[in-house]
């Protein structure tokens, strides 16, 4: 395959070379793997930069229903906006989500926007590593804005933090009692909480619901990214399209604060650096699945049930055979 043709159609900006250049990363053969780095080797030098956002949220929440309403006011001024799903279920479920159609209708037709769903995965690290490779396909095509959006099962919420500069946590109007039912950690890599659903019957709920995440943040330990009054609560409405612009004005907002004061670099370099050691741990992980390994793992954990010899010495004669340089002396 010809990565050059490919790499300047992606920086034309047009959309079939781009979902094209995404097919790519997403193929698990080596020679596409190979083609694969080249392309997005070409491409790093573009020197383009989007705002990544990424968006949790259960299913339920209006998700689909906000990125819709929330990229179509981008895409109205004149922003150009891409929407990607990591979704680690899909392989469970065999759909995925934003691969129904009805989902953002309209968006789905807008010429400025670009979506994609997720693909058929079967373990995390692959999902990270081909939606981290395809952000940087859609910064590279010269998008303003690209929404990462995941539902908050498993690990998958600490995948979109990692690959995101700021993080948007999407929740219902709910009891007091549901409050507990966050789990502490995504409220902790949350920068904006939004109360989705504020309207009609659910106006007041969603009200107090804000209140109430508003107090748990307070509680939270400060962190140095954050400007004065962040991490933030706020309610809006997907459906009736209300709030939308103080949400993207408060995202602004946090962004130039970081940007101003470094914090928006060191978090890409952080991001960086946390890959490079994920894809290290991935290599060797898959490197350990080969027949060749699996057939010596096989026979070092029968001695290891016979008590021929202990676990540690058998780990340890494993990677001394897989990686006779990595032997220390
Ligand atoms: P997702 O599963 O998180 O993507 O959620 P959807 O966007 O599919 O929305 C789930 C349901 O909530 C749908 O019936 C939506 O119409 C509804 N919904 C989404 N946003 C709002 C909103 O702002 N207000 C109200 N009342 N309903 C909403």
């Amino acid at each position: 395959m010809d990565h050059s043709a490919l790499a300047d159609g992606v920086l034309s900006g047009d959309r079939r070379a781009l979902a094209r250049a995404i097919t790519l990363v997403e193929s698990t053969r080596p020679d596409h793997r190979e083609a694969a780095a080249a392309l997005l080797e070409q491409l790093a030098g573009s020197g383009r930069e989007a705002i990544r956002i990424g968006l949790s949220g259960t299913p339920g929440v209006g998700k689909s229903t906000f990125i819709e309403s929330f990229g179509l006011m981008l895409a109205e001024q004149d922003l150009r906006v891409a929407v990607l799903a990591v979704d680690p279920s899909s392989a469970r479920t065999g759909g995925s989500i934003l691969g129904d159609k009805t989902r953002m209708e309209y968006l789905t037709r807008h010429p400025k926007a670009f979506i994609r769903p997720s693909p058929s995965q079967t373990h995390l690290g692959g999902v990270a590593r081909r939606t981290r490779e395809a952000v940087a396909l859609c910064e590279a095509a010269g998008f303003d804005v690209v929404l990462i959006e995941t539902v908050g099962v498993g690990q998958s919420e600490t995948v979109v933090a990692e690959l995101s500069d700021v993080f948007l946590l999407l929740l219902a109007p709910a009891g007091g009692d549901e409050l507990q039912g966050v789990k502490r950690g995504i409220m902790e890599v949350a920068d904006i909480i939004i109360v989705n659903k504020a309207d009609g019957d659910l106006k007041a709920t969603a009200t107090r619901t804000c209140a109430d995440y508003a107090g748990a943040l307070r509680l939270l330990r400060r962190r140095p990214q954050d400007p004065d009054g962040f991490p933030k609560a706020m309610t809006v409405s997907a459906l009736e399209q209300s709030g939308l612009d103080k949400a993207w004005s408060e995202i602004r907002d946090l962004i130039e604060w970081r940007r101003e004061t470094g914090h928006w670099q060191t978090r890409r370099v952080a991001q960086a650096r946390h890959w490079f050691h994920e894809e290290i741990r991935q290599t060797l992980l898959a490197r350990l699945e080969a027949p060749s390994a699996r057939a010596l793992a096989t026979s070092l954990l029968q001695d290891v049930e016979a008590g021929q010899t202990t676990p540690t010495k058998a780990a340890a004669a494993l990677v001394a055979q897989l990686w006779p340089e990595m032997t220390p002396d």
